[in-house]
């Protein structure tokens, strides 16, 4: 019986390619957040400081993600993410970026606060080249709480990044065992372990350590997207601010961040994008001085249609299309990179 077996798996052994029994690298890039916090005591589900557990600290508390893969850890920052800027963005671009380019990564996990995460997923989607699965990770309890959810979600994240299936899939996030798209996922809720969400669903699950898909992404993104982290140089983006709809609006608002030195505002407005009759003059001056106005919404659903609420075309101004504010003016801060031309930034806007 024994020598049979020796012999099965000798056969085996010669039938199957090496890279069946070897193990995929993963590496997990910590940027602090809330999955590296830690309260007073177990209680404090919302109570406690992000940004304190290093890397190897998380990685160690779940030992089994080494069944998955081979990972390994590097601290890329130890923040809240709110607190995150272009600089730290840039630089955490560049950091997976090298990484990516190497012939021993297979994927890469980054542990990220939850409040910007969206953020750092579609910028990362925007301007790394690559098909290697990318996942940003975050948790809504910390390491101490009870029924902390960061372990799980780091151990699913770790099997996502290790998964062959997982490949040119564009940038993912997983939380509460979900995958989303970089693009469309949001943080939804700031109390309940189901933060995430996309008004066009979740590309799949991971269930027990196995990623089951059921869509894809059809814009463009990593590989296919004409940014790339490569080419911009510096530590800042231009300048594009946000300000926020509702009624009783100050042009002021929209004055204060020309003076900054605002390249472009996202008037993320009530509705369609829409924008009071009091605040259009100001608007349109500031497209005549350069400052491209970007139409976004504060609704949390829906896209922004051209020339519908507002004569876009007219005014030289862009929608956002189903991008919501925070992302929408990523993607302005790159586009300003390339081009002012609003019917360039336009078409960008439709095709990521
Ligand atoms: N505000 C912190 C952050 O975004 C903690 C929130 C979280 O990670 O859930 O990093």
């Amino acid at each position: 019986m024994k020598r049979a077996l020796t012999a099965l798996t000798i056969a085996l052994s010669l039938t199957l390619p090496l890279s069946a029994f070897a193990k995929n690298n993963v590496v997990v890039v910590a940027t602090g957040g809330t999955i590296a916090g830690a309260g007073a005591n177990s209680t404090n589900s919302a109570t406690y400081t992000a940004a304190k557990v290093p890397v190897d600290a998380l990685i160690n508390a779940v030992p089994q993600v080494q069944e998955l893969a081979n990972v390994r850890g590097v601290q890329a920052l130890q923040i809240a993410s709110e607190s995150i800027t272009d600089k730290e963005l840039l630089n955490l671009a560049r950091q997976v970026n090298d990484l990516a380019k190497k012939p021993d990564v297979n994927g890469i996990v980054i542990t990220h606060g939850t409040d910007t995460l969206e953020e750092t997923a579609f910028f990362l989607n925007l301007v790394v080249h690559t098909d290697k699965p990318i996942v940003v990770v975050g948790s809504m309890r910390p390491g101490t709480a009870l029924s902390a959810d960061g372990p799980l979600n780091l151990y699913s994240a770790v099997a996502l990044a290790a998964a062959e299936s997982a490949k040119g899939k564009g940038v993912m996030v997983l939380m509460n065992d979900s995958i989303f798209a970089a693009r469309d996922v949001t943080k939804t809720i700031n109390v309940h372990t189901n933060a995430f969400a996309s008004q066009w669903g979740e590309l799949g699950s991971v269930v027990e350590a196995k990623p089951y898909w059921f869509r894809s992404s059809v814009k463009r993104f990593n590989n296919n997207s004409e940014f790339n982290i490569e080419s911009i140089k510096g530590d800042t983006l231009p300048l594009v601010g946000i300000v926020y709809g509702s009624d009783n609006m100050l042009p002021q608002s929209y004055l204060a961040l020309q003076q900054a030195g605002a390249k472009a505002i996202i008037h993320a407005g009530t509705g369609n994008g829409s924008v009071a009759n009091y605040i259009v003059p100001t608007l349109t001056k500031l497209q005549a001085e350069g400052v491209q106005i970007v139409r976004a919404s504060r609704v949390p659903q829906g896209l922004v249609l051209r020339n519908a609420e507002q004569p876009d075309d007219k005014y030289g101004w862009v929608v956002a299309h189903d991008l919501n504010p925070q992302k929408a003016r990523l993607l302005t801060a790159l586009a300003l990179t390339k081009t002012k031309d609003a019917k360039e930034i336009q078409r960008m806007f439709y095709e990521y």
